[in-house]
């Protein structure tokens, strides 16, 4: 396997009070939308990265991003109180009888103009609302879900 070749990307909310930076290889990004609840609401573009890769530059610290959990509470959502943006979510789940970590960030809170062109994601879609987590993300939307 060959060494990713990543690229540091700004990203935050739209007011600016939650800033971040990550380390993304540009040329392999899972990107996904879910049919789930939340993920439809907030419209979400999630993109999994290395939570090694991902430092948040404001706030000072996580304890300060507000997070809106719901349902089992596995997952945190975290988002800005001022301006309402979804921008990274952390949580934990359980696989196979493993517990899996995940982390990904909202690909639409990176900034602008810095070379990646979110029109070329490759985006699959993950069947949420039915816990259809054994599908994996698949081509088309699930019914509930949206392109
Ligand atoms: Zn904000």
């Amino acid at each position: 396997m060959s060494t990713p070749t990543l690229k540091t990307f700004a990203g935050g909310c739209h007011c600016g009070a939650v800033r971040y930076a990550v380390d993304l290889d540009p040329s392999n990004l899972e990107a996904s939308k879910c049919n789930c609840s939340i993920c439809l609401k907030t419209n979400r573009i999630s993109l999994s990265v290395d939570p090694d890769n991902f430092r948040l530059v404001s706030p000072a610290s996580r304890d300060e991003v507000p997070n809106y959990q719901f349902a089992s509470k596995s997952q945190h959502y975290l988002f800005c109180d001022k301006c309402g943006i979804h921008c990274f979510v952390n949580g934990s789940y359980e696989w196979e009888g493993k517990v899996v970590k995940n982390f990904s960030i909202n690909a639409v809170t990176l900034d602008a103009d810095q070379g990646l062109d979110l029109r070329e994601l490759k985006l699959r879609y993950w069947d949420g609302k039915g816990e259809n987590w054994g599908a994996g993300a698949v081509e088309k939307p699930p019914a509930g879900g949206c392109l």
